[in-house]
């Protein structure tokens, strides 16, 4: 059977599932860790950048107190969590170091996902680990994570991280090789599904009853996990970790479960900001600003003129051309207060008047969609050769 080339796909998020990582008995599996990591490093030397989403903290930290064999109440497995964590990054960090390697541990909640301001602070963090070109390491902040405001798994933290990230490939290794057309511990005639085009319905039934005890942090977490990836173009493969080695297992043929990407991903989330937020404020940008996003650039705060309404940062702005006509909008980086005061400055000029070295766009080219160019087609801009204009 023919692999999975993992080589073209150049940001990878790799999660690994707790009963991988963490023998009940003997506690972390250090040879198999040190095996998977032999594997992320020749992903990053040849050019690719690896994020990790790592379970095993509450199951590690039992193991270490000596509380295995019985139910822990929510303290104690928050507590567990707390112990478990630090020597769970202490071994990522030590492995990748073998490599050269530098890791960041990165704890996320709930919210640093879902709400918009959190979401674009931890995406800025972890992109700034990327350049610093050190492999964050991630995992849900169980010590403090309440039942209410909890991802629960790992599986759609993952998929949250890598699409919040734009990585291109999103792999979730556990003890599951892939997707069946049952589930087959209970269906002996379940059929391997090796290509998942689209998560239909019907590939949804495949994962049986969420309800049940199989299924939790199971299957249906699984396509749960596939429907945030590929709606937002990350493919994503479902393999089994069991083997040492399990990224070269994919690569040589072992089994596993690839789910292509939705074909037009940037339009769904663009439309998104375009169609679906009412703009908190406006901001008015000169011509050179106009040109340089139709070019594909960031809204930087020099080619800022006017800053009107009390946004904060991750609100949606619509962006005014000099004839005051919407030509974009997007969400922005700052909160109104900050935003007047950098209007017109250089991006080496901020630091200075904000007090804290802030990111330099306004509004990111990737949280940014321009106007339909129809509404531009017939206006003239003095000397510009800007596409649309
Ligand atoms: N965050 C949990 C831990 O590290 C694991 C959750 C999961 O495996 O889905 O122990």
């Amino acid at each position: 059977m023919n692999g999975i080339s993992l080589s073209a796909y150049r940001r990878v998020t790799v999660k690994i599932g707790s009963a991988l990582l963490v023998d009940r008995k003997a506690g972390l599996r250090r040879e198999w860790l040190k095996a998977l990591v032999d594997d992320m490093a020749r992903l990053v030397a040849d050019g690719a950048e690896v994020l990790v989403v790592s379970s095993g903290a509450v199951a590690l930290g039992r193991t270490i107190l000596g509380l295995t064999g019985r139910t822990l109440r929510l303290e104690e497995s928050q507590a567990a969590a707390a112990v478990g964590q630090i020597a769970l990054s202490g071994a990522w960090a030590q492995e990748l170091a073998r490599h050269d390697l530098t890791s960041g541990q990165v704890l996320v909640t709930l919210g640093d996902t879902e709400e918009r301001r959190r979401y674009l602070n931890a995406r800025a963090t972890i992109s700034t680990l990327l350049k610093m070109r050190a492999v964050p390491v991630i995992n849900e902040n169980d010590t403090v994570a309440t039942s209410e405001i909890r991802y629960g798994d790992n599986d759609r933290l993952a998929a949250r991280v890598a699409t919040m990230m734009g990585a291109d490939l999103l792999i979730l290794l556990s003890d599951v090789d892939g997707l069946y057309t049952a589930p087959p511990e209970r269906d002996p005639g379940a059929l391997f599904v090796p290509v998942v085009d689209a998560i239909t319905p019907e590939i949804m039934a495949m994962a049986g009853d969420a309800a049940s005890e199989l299924s939790r942090g199971g299957m249906r977490t699984k396509l749960d996990a596939g429907r945030i990836a590929t709606a937002a173009g990350t493919a994503m493969i479902i393999a089994s970790g069991k083997e040492a080695g399990p990224l070269t297992a994919i690569e040589r043929g072992a089994r596993a479960t690839l789910f292509r990407p939705s074909a037009a991903p940037v339009r769904a989330y663009k439309t998104w900001i375009a169609g679906q937020l009412e703009p908190a404020g406006r901001i008015g940008v000169d011509i050179g600003a106009v040109k340089a996003l139709h070019a594909g650039k960031s809204l930087l705060p020099a080619g800022v003129t006017f800053v009107d309404g009390t946004f904060s940062r991750g609100d949606t702005v619509a962006i005014l051309d000099p004839d005051g006509r919407e030509a974009g909008r997007g969400l922005v980086a700052y909160d109104a207060a900050d935003a007047v005061k950098i209007a017109g400055l250089k991006t080496g000029e901020i630091a200075g008047v904000l007090g804290y070295d802030a990111r330099a766009a306004m509004v990111h080219r990737d949280d940014l969609v321009l106007s339909p160019p129809a509404r531009h087609g017939h206006e003239k801009v003095e000397g510009t050769d800007v596409e649309g204009a």
